[in-house]
């Protein structure tokens, strides 16, 4: 556990007891501060230690109050600060995350904190294995896996790997990275920010949080992303563009690492290692047996020439539009609870296309989005979608060879399921049941 000593004494309130705010809480515990906790939606978890002690926000102690830990999903400025928020602003409480807390703990460890819009979990998790590929103690975590607080500090030769959220760079004031990899910045979760200037803003703070002799890594962008990387080696910063080519001679990525998207993120895995002084050949040999995560990309079960690919992990139109590139004769599954902008650059990917399966909230309007492009069938739900996309691909492969099933959503999941873990379970779920009926009942008739 990091255990931000400094914080002794102090007094805290935690709003919000997910895996965040109970990490918090148990380091803050650790450290001997006083801490009073709060959630508005859930009930104090089961196992809650005896030493914590819950409080309704408007009882905590305002007037002593040291700081208040907020989790990453509570807004604390956009659309609208949370009550508690607004109460902590007045009473000119700061406003931290978990993280800030670990950093608190002056880890010994190196430091690469890793943020973008998208593929910042895939990074992140390339990053950590390709690490202990080559031998060097990495803990990872942050945004994905363990809090901050619960990772432990693997001392002045190991890595830190920190996966960061915009929410969790606007609260984390004490960030210091040795590498700091910034993907890409496209439109999402701008109403949390005020707008596209306030989410770049965000994403930008890694950059200040850079040591003097840290390395900024920047996936090539002609957008946002480009412009910061201009303005920061302009400003004499140390740092590096990489695109799909960049990756040494040698690297050969995995299954799992399918699409030009993914090259980029191995590009940047790969300028983040060398830096830190992995051998190219380490690196190579990691990136040929990553195995991927889970809701990425990830291969769930087979029929024949029919494979399903769950990419519920693709909540917006940029992840979904990069999926759509990476495959053939695509039967594809998207819907949910749609975007600002959308399909927005997932429409213009279609050409891979043979159906599209609607589901959700955004069924009809990403029905009329793929008019004249593709056609569609408003499935309403993810079982039908996935019978109905099978049944049509599965008859197409007699004649166009293999077939792929997409569940790639390019929307969020909280219309119809819990999260994007759920809508991906479900989806596996379906997919290997039917690739198991389909087979026993191929077997049955040989
Ligand atoms: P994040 O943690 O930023 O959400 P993930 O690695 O979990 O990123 O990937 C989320 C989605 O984005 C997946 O559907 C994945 O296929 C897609 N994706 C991954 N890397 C990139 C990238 N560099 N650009 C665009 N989309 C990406």
């Amino acid at each position: 556990m990091l255990v931000p000593r400094s914080m002794s004494g102090r007094k805290v309130g935690i709003l919000g007891l997910g895996l965040s705010g109970m990490a918090a809480a148990h380091a803050l515990d650790a450290a001997g501060a006083h801490c009073w906790l709060h959630d508005d939606s859930r009930a104090a978890p089961d196992h809650l230690p005896a030493w914590a002690q819950t409080a309704h926000w408007q009882d905590w102690p305002w007037d002593g109050l040291d700081a208040m830990v907020i989790s990453p999903g509570i807004p604390h400025d956009h659309p609208a600060p949370h009550p508690a928020a607004a109460r902590a602003r007045n009473a000119g409480v700061e406003i931290i995350s978990e993280v800030e807390l670990a950093m608190r703990a002056a880890p010994r460890a190196r430091l690469v904190a890793i943020t973008g819009t998208n593929g910042k979990s895939t990074t992140t998790a390339l990053i950590g294995h390709c690490l202990r590929h080559a031998g060097v103690a990495a803990s990872v975590g942050g945004n994905i896996g363990d809090a901050a607080c619960n990772l432990e500090d693997p001392g002045p030769d190991g890595v830190i790997v920190l996966e960061l959220s915009s929410y969790q760079l606007e609260t984390t004031p004490s960030l210091h990275a040795d590498v700091a990899l910034l993907l890409n910045i496209t439109p999402d979760h701008l109403d949390r920010h005020g707008g596209m200037d306030g989410y770049v803003a965000a994403k930008a703070r890694i950059l200040s949080a850079l040591l003097p002799d840290g390395l900024a890594v920047f996936g090539e962008d002609h957008g946002p992303v480009g412009r910061l990387a201009t303005e920061f080696l302009a400003a004499g910063g140390s740092g590096m563009t990489v695109g799909a080519d960049d990756l040494p001679a040698n690297a050969r990525l995995s299954p799992a690492l399918a699409g030009p998207h993914n090259a980029v993120n191995a590009a940047a895995a790969a300028a983040c290692l060398r830096h830190l002084g992995v051998s190219e050949d380490d690196f190579a040999a990691g990136l040929a047996d990553f195995d991927g995560l889970p809701h990425r990309m990830q291969h769930v079960a087979q029929h024949e020439a029919v494979t399903f690919i769950n990419d519920s992990k693709a909540t917006n139109g940029v992840a979904a539009a990069c999926a759509l590139a990476a495959f053939d004769s695509i039967y594809w599954i998207a819907g949910g609870e749609a975007k600002a902008d959308g399909l927005g650059p997932a429409a213009a990917a279609t050409q891979n296309v043979e159906r599209a399966y609607l589901i959700g909230s955004a069924a009809a309007d990403f029905a009329a989005e793929l008019t004249g492009l593709v056609p569609v069938r408003l499935s309403g739900d993810l079982e039908s979608a996935t019978h109905a996309a099978f049944a049509d691909a599965s008859a197409a492969t007699g004649v166009a060879g293999a077939a792929t099933v997409l569940l790639s959503p390019a929307a969020a999941s909280f219309d119809q399921f819990e999260n994007f873990v759920a809508r991906g379970d479900a989806f596996s779920a379906i997919a290997r049941q039917i690739a198991t009926t389909e087979t026993t009942a191929g077997g049955a008739h040989a």
